[in-house]
């Protein structure tokens, strides 16, 4: 037997530590007892949200909300780095609001990279150039830099659940569920020594995933669905006491939550699609980034507005929500021209005609 968490240099710290750590495309009915026993074990001793929404299904955006605290249309970030949109320079990132701490981030795959300004205000940013890789790797460096001598806020992203999923099982839905149960396995030891310091922490996921339930299945950039923007989403730490949360967040709510305090639910969320293709959306046009539906959500309905078509309610008619989506701004043209650098580095999009 080898020391336990609590003995570890690292899991000591007389200094308060805060984390965020991301499963990329991680849907929100994939956190369980069964799939994900270590941020389940967190999330009973913690707060578990039921009704997390992210903005949008495209890494980039979604986690620059995270990181914001403000949506895609406000930050700026509208489509992945490689398509050439960013941050805005005007628009405060979180390591910006922990002057004096120790603030390190560990990616996994490029959308999540420094390219798309989600790097700005970090001590130590550590990602691949391209692709992706293990997260295994990242939670292992995030470990061998989280200092005791500060204050730390730490962001870890793992990669496991994008696809192509890997492993044994014969379908799909399944591989994709390995994938989730190892990317649990991978934050384990990093979740031990974040509990044993006392940390708060919260545990949530840029998006879902579309399975083989939509027309376009394996898929999370071109759906507005529930599989799409609903997220799973755990808080644990210091006078944080273990409840079920049913009121509804965003991931532009994590700031605040990585804060501490209670969050105001709100009745409203306003989501988008990645881009749009005919095939999954019949009567989308122009298809692509530029196509996108987006929607207003409540407990009662929805209302989309799908370019080329108009607006239409789904389940109760909600036409109220029409101001709603109107306050959404048109996308702008991209700022950079970033797509054949990103092929040269190896990250080019899925294939648009599944
Ligand atoms: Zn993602």
């Amino acid at each position: 037997m080898g020391p336990s968490v609590d003995e570890l240099p690292v899991a000591k710290s007389e200094h308060e530590t805060v984390a965020l750590i991301t499963i990329d495309t991680w849907r929100a009915d994939h956190l369980s007892k069964e799939l994900t026993p270590t941020i389940w074990a967190l999330s009973e001793s913690g707060e578990r949200y039921e009704n997390a929404w992210s903005p949008m299904g495209l890494t980039t955006p979604a986690h620059a909300s995270m990181l914001t605290g403000s949506m895609p249309w406000e930050h700026g970030s509208w489509a992945n780095n490689h398509h050439g949109y960013g941050v805005n320079q005007s628009v405060v990132l979180l390591p910006e609001r922990y002057e004096g701490w120790a603030t390190g981030a560990f990616v996994s795959a490029y959308p999540a990279g420094p390219e798309g300004g989600l790097d700005r205000g970090w001590e130590v940013f550590d990602g691949p150039q391209t692709g992706e890789r293990a997260g295994a790797v990242a939670v292992e460096r995030a470990l061998k830099w989280l200092p005791s001598d500060r204050p730390a806020l730490l962001w870890v992203h793992v990669y496991e659940p994008h696809g192509p999923y890997e492993g044994r099982g014969m379908s799909e839905r399944e591989r994709y569920a390995e994938e989730v149960q190892l990317a649990d396995k991978t934050l384990k030891p990093l979740i031990d020594v974040l509990r044993a310091r006392k940390a708060t922490i919260v545990v949530t996921s840029d998006h879902g995933e579309v399975l083989d339930e939509e027309r376009c299945s394996f898929q999370h950039e071109r759906s507005i669905s529930d599989h799409v923007l609903k997220v799973p989403m755990v808080r644990w730490g210091p006078g944080i006491e273990s409840s079920v949360i049913t009121g509804w967040v965003g991931l532009d709510d994590v700031p605040a939550l990585l804060k501490g305090g209670a969050i105001a639910a709100r009745e409203v969320w306003v989501g988008q699609s990645g881009m749009c293709e005919s095939d999954c959306a019949p009567g989308c046009a122009p298809a692509g980034l530029q196509g996108r539906d987006t929607v207003a959500i409540t407990s009662e309905g929805r209302l989309v507005d799908r370019p080329g078509k108009g607006r239409f309610s789904v389940g109760q008619p909600v036409t109220d929500l029409g101001p709603t989506l109107d306050a959404v701004p048109p996308m702008p043209e991209p700022f950079m021209d970033q797509t054949d650098h990103a092929r040269s580095l190896g990250y080019i999009d899925p294939p648009t005609d599944r």
